[in-house]
């Protein structure tokens, strides 16, 4: 996960802790190493700066310098600021109220959303809860039968209307179905497109405002990089989501929209997608990736 991030930030720390005594001039080489390593990783360049400020005033301060283990104080000033971009602390608790709970789904296709639906689901059951699947991608007949295939995969039963044509309705006849059948929470599988365009935003500020979810979610896929950041930008702006879910970071993602979409959207990540399967979910901690990230 995050390969080439991780190595450029490890070969920075090497680079520094290489220099015997740290000074300001080589520390300043070292932070210019983190820049170009967060660069190369496709991070926004707005929270690039705002990153390297952070850590800049942390660190060029007399303290550092005058520390035991300055690399290792440089280090822990980096993680700290990490930890912030990423969302500080984010509660990743789905709230679930004690009749039914509606999780709004949407992203483009090919984001992963189906897929963490189930996942969702699986998550949800592992609580001793039971989610329903609805199919409310009416644009795609395919996409109806992809969400029965992954509601059987983790054992949730799925809501479709054979021929409907009104994914609004389809969504207030599951919440009544999940009322009339002691089911805690409704998972909607809302339509995907390839580009976000005025009738897919429209189609869900319809269903936002008459369902009135508890939670919308934006899945975004992890190696799209900015792109990501910038669905995630238009998204918000018409739904007020609350939280994203950023998947494949299992795959060879560089880490810019991880890094990213929280500073530059407001909206924390929520879940990360860690592989194709559907134990692959896992709630987002800052503190944890950070860890992770600079190894
Ligand atoms: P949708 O069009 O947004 O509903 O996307 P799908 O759920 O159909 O997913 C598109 C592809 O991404 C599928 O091949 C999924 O198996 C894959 N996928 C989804 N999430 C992840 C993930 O976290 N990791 C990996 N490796 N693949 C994922």
């Amino acid at each position: 996960m995050l390969d080439s991030l991780q190595d450029g930030l490890r070969s920075a720390f090497k680079t520094l802790r290489g220099q015997g005594r740290l000074t300001e001039s080589n520390m300043r080489e070292g932070l210019k190493m983190v820049e170009n390593a967060l660069l190369e990783a496709d991070v926004s360049y707005s929270v690039v700066k705002d990153f390297m400020d952070g850590v800049a005033e942390k660190a060029v301060g007399q303290d550092v310098l005058k520390s035991l283990r300055p690399e290792q104080q440089l280090v822990g000033i980096v993680q700290e600021e990490l930890i912030k971009i990423l969302g500080g602390d984010i509660d990743t608790s789905l709230h679930l109220k004690p009749d039914v709970t509606v999780l709004m789904m949407c992203g483009l296709q090919g984001a992963g959303k189906t897929t963490t639906c189930g996942k969702l689901a699986r998550l949800i059951g592992t609580e001793g809860k039971k989610a329903l699947l609805v199919a409310a991608d009416l644009q795609r007949p395919a996409a109806v039968e992809q969400l029965h295939i992954v509601g059987n995969s983790v054992g949730a039963p799925v809501y479709s209307e054979e021929g409907a044509t009104d994914p609004i309705a389809v969504c207030r006849n599951a919440v009544k179905h999940a009322r009339d059948n002691e089911i805690d929470v409704v998972i909607l599988d809302t339509a995907g497109r390839l580009a976000i365009d005025e009738e897919l935003m429209e189609q869900l500020k319809t269903i936002d405002r008459q369902l009135d979810p508890d939670q919308a979610f934006l899945v975004v896929d992890g190696m799209t990089g900015q792109d990501a950041v910038n669905s995630a930008k238009a998204f918000n702006d018409a739904l007020e989501l609350n939280g994203v879910i950023m998947t494949k970071l299992d795959g060879d993602a560089r880490g810019g929209a991880l890094l990213s979409v929280k500073q530059v959207t407001g909206v924390p990540i929520k879940f990360i997608g860690v592989s194709e399967h559907m134990d692959g979910l896992e709630p987002f901690h800052p503190d944890r990736m950070a860890s992770r990230i600079l190894g």
